[in-house]
Formats: C-alpha cells, sequence, structure tokens
C-alpha cells in the first residue's frame, strides 16, 4: 500500500483544514481502505471525520427527513422515521453488502462508493476513470454489468449504490460544506455521468465534504419500496433495481417517483414512466405500459443487451408491489 499520512479530525474546522491541504475525507472505510489496499486510490493523506457531529436523523416541516452524513447504513434502515415514511430507503440499505459492511458504512460514504467495474479495480488494466486518457477496457471487454443508460466513448460504469436509487427517486437534496461555505444541491446534478471525465464522478468543490442528505417532504404521503434484481440473494450489487414511490386516492395515482439501479452510469430517475402513471387507475395493462418507458434511450453493449428487457420487467414488477392492482 502507498504510504499516506492520518489526521482524526475533532471538528468541522479541523477537517476542512485537511481538505484545503488536499487530504481524503475518510468514515466507516469500506470502499477506500479497499481500493488503497488494490492501489487503485493513492492518497497522501486521510482525514478522518467519524467524531465530526454528523450522526443525527432528524424530521424537517412537513415530514421530510434529514439523514447526517456519518448515520450508518444499519442506523439509517433501522430508524423508525426512515422505516415510516420512506420504507424504499430502508430495503435500498438492506438489500446493500453485508450486516458487518453496513455496521460501518456510512450515508455519505455510500453514495460517494466507486463502481465495481472489475477493469477500474484491475491496475494492469485501461480504464479513463482511474488513469484519464488510458482508455476504457470494458467498451470491447466483458461488460455484463455495465451500465446501458448514460455511458459515453469513454466509460460505461454503473453506480453502484442502492439507496442512492431511493434518494434520486425521491428527489433528494445533497448538503455540502466547504472551504467557501454551505450549499445544496439536487440529487440529480450531485453524481455526475462520466461524459468526456469519468474521472469526476460527483460535483464536489475542492475541500468539501458531504453533511447531510435531505429527504424532501411530500404533499401526500408515498407508498413506497425497493426492488433489486442480481445473481445471487445477498452481497451482490445490483443487475438491476428499481425505487418506487406512490400516492394513490380515490383510485387514481396522484404522485409516481421512480428511478432504477445497475442500468446507469448514475441512479437512473425515469420521467418517463412516471409521466405515463400520473392520472391513470393502478392496473396490470399500466404497469406494463408504463414500464416499457422505462428503458428509453436504452445503448447496450454487447454482453449486457438482456438489461433492457429486465429493466422493464424489474420497474412493471415493483409498480405491482407497491401500487397493488383492482
Ligand atoms: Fe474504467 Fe469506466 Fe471503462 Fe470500467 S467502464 S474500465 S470504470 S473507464
Amino acid at each position: 500500500m502507498h504510504p499516506f499520512s492520518y489526521t482524526k479530525a475533532a471538528d468541522i474546522d479541523g477537517a476542512l483544514d485537511g481538505g484545503r491541504r488536499g487530504g481524503r475525507y475518510i468514515a466507516g472505510g469500506t470502499t477506500l481502505v479497499d481500493l488503497m489496499r488494490e492501489n487503485v486510490e493513492r492518497p497522501g493523506e486521510l482525514i478522518d471525520i467519524g467524531a465530526l457531529p454528523l450522526h443525527d436523523i432528524t424530521g424537517t416541516a412537513g415530514g421530510g427527513l434529514r439523514i447526517g452524513a456519518l448515520v450508518s447504513m444499519a442506523a439509517a434502515a433501522a430508524h423508525p422515521k426512515v422505516r415510516a415514511a420512506f420504507p424504499v430507503v430502508a430495503q435500498a440499505l438492506e438489500l446493500s453488502a453485508s450486516p458487518q459492511l453496513r455496521n460501518m458504512a456510512t450515508i455519505g460514504g455510500n453514495i460517494m462508493q466507486r463502481t465495481r467495474c472489475t477493469y477500474f479495480r484491475d491496475v494492469t488494466a485501461a480504464c479513463n476513470k482511474r488513469r484519464p486518457g488510458s482508455g476504457c477496457a470494458a467498451l470491447d471487454g466483458f461488460n455484463r454489468s455495465h451500465a446501458i443508460l448514460g455511458a459515453s466513448d469513454q466509460c460505461a460504469a454503473t453506480h453502484p449504490s442502492d439507496v442512492a436509487v431511493a434518494f434520486a427517486a425521491l428527489e433528494a437534496g445533497v448538503h455540502l460544506l466547504g472551504p467557501d461555505g454551505e450549499r445544496s444541491l439536487p440529487f440529480a446534478d450531485f453524481l455526475l455521468p462520466p461524459g468526456s471525465t469519468p474521472h469526476q464522478e460527483q460535483a464536489l468543490r475542492p475541500g468539501e465534504l458531504i453533511t447531510a442528505v435531505e429527504i424532501p417532504a411530500h404533499p401526500q404521503p408515498l407508498k413506497s419500496g425497493y426492488l433489486k434484481v442480481r445473481d445471487r440473494q445477498s452481497y451482490e450489487f445490483a443487475l438491476t433495481s428499481a425505487a418506487v414511490a406512490l400516492h394513490v386516492r380515490g383510485g387514481v395515482i396522484r404522485a409516481a417517483k421512480i428511478a432504477a439501479g445497475g442500468v446507469g452510469t448514475v441512479p437512473w430517475k425515469l420521467p418517463a414512466v412516471e409521466r405515463h402513471l400520473i392520472g391513470e387507475r393502478p392496473s396490470e395493462s399500466l404497469w406494463a405500459a408504463a414500464a416499457e418507458r422505462a428503458a428509453d434511450g436504452a445503448r447496450p453493449l454487447r454482453h449486457n443487451g438482456f438489461k433492457t428487457e429486465l429493466l422493464k420487467r424489474t420497474v412493471a414488477r415493483q409498480l405491482r408491489i407497491v401500487g397493488g392492482t383492482k
């Protein structure tokens, strides 16, 4: 492993000082330490932010939730307010990783985690994300797990987080703090598609850290859930997934918030599916017709064409589970 220095930040100011110096923030370390062991990441300084006061989940006006960046995945999944108001978040967390990892990994770290593309983790392979300008071994290699949506000619890696898909569906916001102060970004603007700069994965400025993810209040209660399709039932990343939240009143769908995972270079919001549902009555034919729109714009690679149909079926199945039928 490459030599590095380690500093434990006692407070926010100490952390930001480290960020200003170019240090890398670390909390649970479940992604970063792995990548350092494999020489994929070689930071010169680690700033441990585990002691910062970012461990709370609080309600916001109208029924939203603010989840501190250092809340563990396990704590967030078990929290009564998360389970009651946004079960899609709890389910996405519980379907991620292993119980041991969920105890260590944080919400902030989860949405910052890096791709599971095997070429990214193989330092002998060409990878524009790991080494800009070196090429992409996946595009002509084995790309069964890669993206069918949002890829560029530089990179087709999927974003691995499950809970990020739930956050995208619910139109969460990301609160940031850096040397220039606080700001917030819509979740859709926080994670960046690869374009010509696949190594730039988040819209973070130098030295910024995530302080919280905020799920906005919704005027009507949402019924929600998360479905993950994968090669084995535990400790595996999604081939496809669907985060679905609906409000049905008087037999009519009044609100629909839907995103897909395992198929996009970022969590993939599905506005065409949402639009197809609003104002309609739940039915088997509606779920199937709406889900047909889930793969709009898909551009499969050589080995992942199956994801197009699998995505539609995943979305249709989760619409049925959340919305029921009459
Ligand atoms: Fe690297 Fe992206 Fe290509 Fe994977 S898909 S090898 S992460 S550039």
